[in-house]
């Protein structure tokens, strides 16, 4: 490493060529060749220049990653799958651990579990699971990464069947903030495994997760219809209705949407405003049919592309809409439920919308998901039906500050609506009142108890944090 990287930081040479000499895998700074590529992430609104990118081979790198941040006082940002919307996953002038190279997997058709290191995204999680018939729920868009995603809840098609991805998680390694590497389960750190489904990065670094896995598919019913953008009222009044009949191995949302130039519409209706619901039926194909048949029998879709069809390409069904690189923005909550009022504020703002690829997202939740006792996880709501998710979207900058803007301000009109939690993966940089808003003072609490006990000093700060009681 040339010192044109040592002029980012008081990092002297020795202790760089140091680290690069014990780690099996590489350390990439600000000369290297691959650096722009290594510290992109997914969303492009951050552009952000870590003094050392260090890719983990295994769990002997990210030890040794974390007490060299330690013993240089470095800021630490832990990247998975790089989905991380508020940019957490990479930071200026400190150390991204990242996980990315450590992808292994080992799946167990017998016991129904798959081990994961937590550089794989859903596309590979489930490419190795599906080989057996099994799944676990995993994102909408399958390039996400599937350790930010499990460690902050996990919402997905099979939710509503087999809870969100935080609820079937078994067991995880962890690397802690004192490079320990230890092991969380019911039985063991049992508070630890606690706030691992759900507290997200806060604790340490996982560096291996095990999850349950299920019987799903290969093939199942899945898919999205199209209704057009001024039926969009019509359509959420029947949506807040039908779902509260829905079954549970039926999970859908509604997007308050552009339609995109794809193939798959015809094309008068490419730019235009569109109401789409995609959908996953888990379970036999007929008795999907029958759960949706209502959803497609509102008459002149734009398109119906509900069918039979592998559980992977409803997996990636999204991912084109989904590409890396655009600026974005997420600004989300839980809704009490959809009165008219709420009605009629998301589609006033359907109508404005300031850029074709910001959408507006209703997932309905519910069905397992509402099973799992308040406490049993530190995930923050599970007793709203809906979450509304406002995903600003810009290719470039251009247009962004405009986008984001127009998202806030649907936020604060449809606030009455929404019960003043929130979903962290869904969250922005949005400070410490809405963290601890989203997790409600009781699992607030306990979040802060663990924290002192497992990361005293906050080295893992850059997530939503949850600082420890003495900072
Ligand atoms: C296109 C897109 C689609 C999405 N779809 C969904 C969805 O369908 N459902 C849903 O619930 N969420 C969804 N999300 C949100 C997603 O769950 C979070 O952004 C999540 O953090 C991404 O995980 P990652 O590993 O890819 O992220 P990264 O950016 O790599 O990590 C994000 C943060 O997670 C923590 N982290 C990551 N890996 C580890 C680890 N091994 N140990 C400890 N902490 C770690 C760190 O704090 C890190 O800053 C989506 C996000 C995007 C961008």
């Amino acid at each position: 490493m040339t010192t044109e990287a040592v002029t980012h930081t008081t990092l002297g040479d020795g202790s760089i060529a140091e680290l690069a000499e014990t780690l099996r895998g590489e350390l990439i700074g600000p000369d290297d060749p691959r650096y722009d590529e290594a510290r992109a992430i997914w969303n492009g609104a951050h552009d952000r220049r870590p003094t050392l990118i260090a890719r983990c081979a295994g769990v002997a790198d990210v030890t040794r990653a974390v007490e060299f941040a330690r013993s240089e006082d470095l800021v630490v940002a832990v990247r998975g799958g790089g989905h991380s919307i508020p940019g957490f996953s990479t930071c200026d002038g400190g150390i991204v651990i990242d996980l990315s190279p450590m992808r292994g997997i080992r799946v167990d058709p017998e016991t129904r579990t798959a081990r994961a290191q937590p550089g794989l995204t859903w596309s590979e999680f489930d490419h190795e699971t599906q080989a057996f018939g099994l799944a676990v729920t995993g994102g909408l868009v399958s390039s996400t990464g599937i350790a930010g995603f499990t460690l902050g809840g996990g919402i997905g098609w099979l939710m509503r069947e087999h809870g969100l991805a935080c609820d079937n998680l078994v067991s995880a390694d962890v690397v802690t903030a004192d490079g320990r590497l230890v092991h969380a389960s019911a039985d063991e750190n049992a508070e630890l495994f606690w706030g691992l489904r759900g507290g997200g990065g806060n604790f340490g670094i996982a560096t291996s997760l095990e999850y349950r896995v299920h019987p799903v598919g290969p093939t199942v019913l899945a898919g999205a219809v199209f209704y057009p953008g001024e039926r969009a009222a019509e359509i959420l009044r029947f949506y807040r209705e039908w779902t509260e009949a829905a079954p549970d191995e039926l999970t859908t949302l509604v997007s308050l949407a552009t339609a995109p130039p794809a193939p798959f519409l015809p094309e008068e209706w490419h730019g235009r405003p569109v109401v789409v619901i995609p959908a996953l039926y888990a379970g036999p194909l007929q008795d999907g049919e029958r759960a949706v048949r209502a959803l497609r029998e509102l008459g002149d879709p734009v398109a119906d592309l509900i069918g039979p069809m592998p559980y992977t390409a409803m997996q990636s069904l999204l991912d084109p809409l989904w590409a890396p690189g655009a600026h974005n923005y997420f600004k989300a909550g839980w809704l009490r439920g959809l009165d008219d009022e709420a009605i009629e504020t998301l589609v006033r703002y359907h109508r404005n919308v300031t850029s074709p690829t910001t959408e507006i997202h209703v997932h309905h939740m519910g069905g397992a998901v509402a099973r799992v006792p308040a406490d049993a996880t530190a995930f923050g709501d599970r007793r709203a039906p809906f979450l509304l998710n406002i995903t600003a979207s810009t290719p470039t900058a251009d247009g962004y500050g405009e986008a984001v803007a127009w998202a806030q301000e649907l936020h604060g009109a449809i606030s009455p609506a929404l019960t003043g939690g929130a979903y962290v993966n869904f969250l922005s940089a949005e400070g410490p009142e809405r963290v601890q808003a989203a997790y409600g003072a009781d699992t607030y609490a306990r979040l802060v108890a663990l924290k002192d006990a497992f990361d005293p000093t906050n080295v893992f700060q850059l997530n939503q944090n949850i600082p420890p009681s003495r900072s």
